[in-house]
């Protein structure tokens, strides 16, 4: 089952997350991957991968992918914030990383993490849907 699988990283966490990609590579060629513009400019050149690339983070990319997660279209995040460095796009990061918990998205924002939610039995099962929480009652 392929799923749409979002990647992004702040630009002191770029390395990091091209590197992991990396590791992760042929697991990732399996699915449908989008990004913030500068990060899946580099991961698609580092893995020869197609990326569908949005804006760039600061310029309104975070919001793409959080609009993608209200729709229902989105199946897991990679996002690996730099918590060291101030993002002028600061609320944005909040507010994506804020849908995650109100979809129940799986999101990882460290490589431990990412490590674990990639490699889990439960990633490439058909049969494993997540719960989709139900704002309606
Ligand atoms: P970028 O955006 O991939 O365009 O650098 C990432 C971000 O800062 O959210």
């Amino acid at each position: 089952m392929q799923k749409t699988l979002a990647l992004v990283a702040h630009d002191h966490k770029k390395p990091d997350l091209i590197e992991w990609a990396h590791k992760h590579r042929d697991i990732l060629a399996r699915h449908n991957l989008v990004a913030t513009g500068t990060t899946g400019g580099l991961l698609s050149d580092a893995l020869g991968l197609p990326v569908h690339r949005f804006k760039s983070g600061p310029l309104g990319g975070d919001q793409q992918i959080g609009a993608l997660i209200a729709e229902g279209n989105l199946d897991a995040l990679f996002f690996f914030w730099d918590p060291l460095n101030p993002a002028p796009h600061d609320p944005d990061v909040k507010a994506l990383l804020r849908l995650c918990s109100v979809w129940n998205l799986p999101v990882a924002c460290n490589e431990a993490t990412a490590d674990l939610m990639i490699s889990s039995p439960l990633f490439e099962d058909a049969s494993h849907q997540r719960k989709m929480p139900d704002y309606g009652k």
